[in-house]
């Protein structure tokens, strides 16, 4: 896999877009760029550097593993872990100077047992209905806080249910308002709740700090926020895509009118074709949805992708491509020549959303920062 296929990173991007919410959110509201899910399937270790070289606080991650990588790799910034650590494991919070989300006391009583000081952030219930403490259970970890010895509670937290997938933002607006009227509360030393919609939507969402994800390598959370931003927002918003996903031709070979191309014998030529082979498939992120579908890029045009996709072998149709080479480079997320694919074209003809499209490129294809 290491040479057929890979992903670059351009680290201009990363930095335009970087600067773009350092200028949103101005020089006191902490920057925290989410590099879960192998950033957004930009390559943890490379993305985080590049986040913070280009001026992120903070960075955030779903699950230890990725945090470890991160020390790992001589990454010494704050990391906060948004996801769920076993009570077993727990020890690495203080091991590895991480800041950790909460929902459960069993969480604060085992790591008051641990008895090493760490600093964690409530996440606080307010209509997403995944992590999080109602409203009502408060009282239990307000009492908690009174008496441990180890824990400080560093910040309260909270995530928006339907900030990117409508025009009409009041459901988040009440969760703006339970949020405050809960953090109000326990009296928090931060407070933090906006992605990357809410960050360049609604200023107020601010406060101490912003946990941007998908818009700092370039995309946007939805077509909705693009709207709802040219809408409602007084500052002009360009966001530059980082990743390229690259592959290359591997054989090309005459078809003739009327032959199958590939599994299930889903396609059939209408004439004599070219069909180039690319080592590519499934197993990498190539959804099998593409079949028939999606097109690639080679020598700057547009070659439509022929019968199923396989799990490391996909077929396209370069009929009307003069001159392709093998070992020609074929561009399947990114531009080449005047002609672009995004991952929201890409996610369209899978039935996803950009998030899930970069996220699933294997983590296995190397990453290359250019
Ligand atoms: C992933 C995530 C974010 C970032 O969301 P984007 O829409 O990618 O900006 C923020 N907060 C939490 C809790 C997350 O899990």
């Amino acid at each position: 896999m290491e040479n057929t296929t890979f992903v670059e990173i351009s680290s201009l991007a990363i930095a335009h877009n970087l600067k773009l919410f350092r200028s949103l959110v101005g020089a006191k509201v902490l920057l925290s760029c989410c590099v879960k899910a192998n950033a957004y399937g930009h390559g943890i270790v490379e993305s985080a550097n590049l986040m913070i070289k280009n001026g992120a606080d903070w960075l955030n991650v779903n699950a230890l593993y990725e945090a470890e990588a991160l020390r790992n790799a001589g990454i010494t910034a704050p990391i906060y872990v948004m996801g769920y650590v076993p009570l077993k494991d727990l020890h690495k919070i203080s091991e590895l100077d991480l800041r950790l989300v909460v929902y459960n006391l069993e969480t604060l009583v085992e790591l008051e047992k641990i008895g090493k000081p760490v600093n964690v952030h409530l996440k606080l219930e307010t209509g997403n209905n995944r992590q999080g403490i109602r409203d009502e259970d408060l009282s239990v970890f307000k009492e908690f806080f009174v008496n441990t010895k180890f824990i400080q509670l560093e910040g309260t937290a909270t995530h928006f249910a339907n900030i990117e997938d409508t025009l009409d933002h009041s459901f988040a607006m009440s969760q703006l308002e339970k949020f405050k009227k809960m953090s109000d509360n326990l009296n928090p030393r931060m407070r933090h709740c906006a992605n990357s919609a809410a960050a360049m939507l609604f200023p107020e969402t601010y406060f101490d700090m912003v946990r941007i994800g998908i818009s700092a390598y370039g995309m946007w959370p939805s077509a909705e926020t693009r709207i709802s931003v040219q809408q409602e927002s007084k500052h002009e918003i360009s966001l530059k895509p980082a990743l390229t996903w690259k592959t290359l031709v591997t054989q090309i070979k005459k078809v003739p009118t009327g032959e199958y191309i590939g599994y299930g014998c889903t396609c059939r030529t209408s004439r004599d074709s070219k069909i180039a082979i690319l080592p590519v498939g499934y197993y990498d992120g190539y959804d099998r949805e593409l079949s028939n579908k999606a097109h690639v890029l080679i020598n700057g045009k547009r070659a439509p992708v022929r019968g199923r996709v396989c799990m490391n072998i996909t077929m396209v149709d370069v009929t009307d491509i003069p001159d392709v080479k093998l070992e020609d480079e074929v561009v399947l997320i990114g531009s080449q020549g005047d002609e672009s694919i995004s991952a929201e074209q890409f996610a369209d003809w899978a039935n996803s959303i950009n998030y899930e499209v970069t996220a699933r490129i294997n983590d296995r294809i190397p990453r290359y920062v250019v």
